[in-house]
């Protein structure tokens, strides 16, 4: 199929595709008259009967061995690795990332299925004493069940399968809804698992917008919402499961990250990472610089430089790997990045790049940067804008680092540049993140790491490798060897009568 062919939309539920139907469309934000596909958006019946087949899957599939489960994700890393150019090429199109990106986070989904693949043979538990030396005890992780996976659009790939990876290998079956925004993708995806074997029911497809995700979360059916996207939806989630106390949600949230360049910085690393956190794909990673913290005695040189590098990047077409990055999402995200430039021309701001609309037919925006002394409740400063919006914020010392740091909401992921270790371990300690860098950007990540965040960020339930706490719990199991019964703590086994 002609890669301009549009995609018939369709779902999965108990291992049978719907007939496609044309409910939404998905379109390219580099040219929005290019449709991607048409989708349906799956009704309330729909998500029942997902959530239903699901939960039969799951009695079977649990008692498939792990090592069986596992190779079910050697199968998969074989198509991934078969297809990744024709992933990236059509996350390319559907999302706007630039092509390099998109190539990169295929590669991060084989990853993430390599790891599951390769953990699938070590220990699912450990073997613990006993007070009584007739006893075996040991503890065992077991799956909840049905796991929900709600998935934003800007890692439609990589994202996706950091949820479904672990929870398919410990057992538990899932209801997948791709963002609308990414469905094409997405659906891809759950076709990839279906050509590696995973059986019917293990992996279901929903498509549609927020009203199916809530539908899918106000099912008292599913025992796990694995949620990643922004802080209003994750809370929201979390307000519906509230009256389910035997469910847990995992959700991994926004962000308004920064990079701390301190006195003895290298000055090029810290340009070049500053550039990175803030810009790389177009400043919507969760974990997009929204802040630099720039030392007051390199201010205004670093100012000058990050100025004429951000001047030189080019945002164009996602297909050209020439290009830095590319557009935003839609013309939501647009609107919302534009009120936020103009909230912090507002609220005071030294505007040194006048971000802007750059095209009529893409949803093409040029970088804002501007600098800003710190004051508490400055809105542009603590909010998630999720596009490229970048603040200069001068600090006098550590402390008053640390404190401006701190001074949001979020708490998901923060660099530090400098050359002294003592430095860099006061950064680690007192500054809020779940993930932290040294002399790196504040974006990119690992596998095999937990993915997370504290405080609007996350709720203490990191994804990829993290993630296996999460969709397991841990059971203890023991056994008597024994003849008799004999207790722990020296517990009398006599019962009434035995001694007359
Ligand atoms: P979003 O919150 O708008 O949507 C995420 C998903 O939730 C989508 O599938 C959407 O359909 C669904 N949804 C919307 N309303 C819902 C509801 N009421 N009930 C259930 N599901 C609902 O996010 P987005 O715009 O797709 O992605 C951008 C956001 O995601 C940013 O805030 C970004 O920081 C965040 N993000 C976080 C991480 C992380 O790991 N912390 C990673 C990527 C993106």
């Amino acid at each position: 199929m002609s890669v301009d062919t549009p995609i018939a939309g369709r779902m999965l539920v108990a291992g049978t595709w719907s007939t496609p139907r044309d409910d939404f469309p998905s379109r390219s934000p580099a040219h929005r008259d290019t449709v991607i596909g048409h989708f349906p958006n799956a009704t309330a019946e729909e998500s029942r009967t997902a959530v239903d087949a699901a939960r039969t899957a799951f009695l079977s599939w649990r008692r498939t061995s792990r090592i069986q489960r596992a190779e079910c994700f050697y199968s998969l890393a074989q198509l991934i690795a078969r297809d990744t150019d024709a992933l990236a090429l059509l996350m390319a199109r559907e999302c706007g990332k630039n092509i390099t990106e998109c190539r990169a986070e295929v590669v991060e989904g084989l990853h993430m299925v390599q790891y599951v693949f390769a953990t699938g043979r070590m220990p699912i538990g450990e073997i613990v004493a006993s007070e009584l030396p007739e006893k075996d005890a040991c503890t065992r992780r077991k799956p909840w069940g049905v796991v929900a996976v709600i998935t934003p659009w800007n890692f439609p790939f990589a994202v996706p399968l950091w949820m479904l990876g672990p929870s398919l290998l410990e057992g538990n079956t899932a209801v997948f809804k791709p963002s609308e925004d990414t469905p094409a993708v997405g659906q891809k995806l759950v076709e990839l698992f279906v050509e590696a074997g995973f059986p019917a029911g293990t992996v279901n497809l929903l498509h549609g917008d927020g009203r199916v995700g809530e539908e899918l979360v106000r099912n008292p059916g599913v025992n796990v919402v694995l949620f990643t996207g922004s802080y209003d939806v994750g809370r929201r989630i979390q307000e519906l499961s509230a009256s389910m106390p035997d469910r847990l949600v995992a959700a991994e949230m926004g962000g308004k990250s920064a990079v701390v360049v301190c006195e003895d910085a290298r000055f090029d690393l810290a340009v070049t990472a500053g550039i990175l956190s803030a810009f790389k794909t177009t400043g919507q990673r969760c974990v997009s610089a929204g802040r630099i913290l720039v030392h007051e005695s390199l201010f205004t040189r670093y100012c000058e430089a990050f100025v004429q590098t951000a001047k030189r990047l080019r945002f164009g077409d996602p297909l050209d790997a020439a290009n830095f990055a590319g557009p935003v999402i839609h013309e939501g995200s647009i609107e919302k990045v534009l009120g936020y430039n103009q909230l912090a021309r507002t609220e005071g701001a030294d505007v040194l790049l006048n971000g802007d609309r750059t095209s009529e037919t893409g949803c093409y925006l040029s970088p804002f940067v501007y600098r800003m002394e710190h004051q508490p409740g400055i809105r542009c400063l603590r909010e998630e804008v999720f596009g490229p919006h970048l603040a200069l914020i001068p600090f006098r010392d550590d402390d008053h680092g640390i404190a401006i740091h701190n001074d949001t909401e979020y708490g998901l992921s923060m660099a530090v540049i400098t050359e002294s270790y003592r430095r860099m371990r006061l950064y680690r300690d007192e500054c809020d993140y779940g993930m932290g860098y040294v002399n790196l950007p504040c974006i990119g990540a690992e596998v095999h790491l937990p993915f997370g965040g504290v405080k609007k960020s996350g709720n203490g339930h990191p994804s990829a490798a993290g993630l296996i706490e999460a969709v397991t719990h841990k059971t203890s199991w023991t056994v008597n060897h024994g003849t008799e019964i004999r207790m722990a703590q020296g517990l009398t086994t006599t019962i009434v009568g035995d001694t007359a």
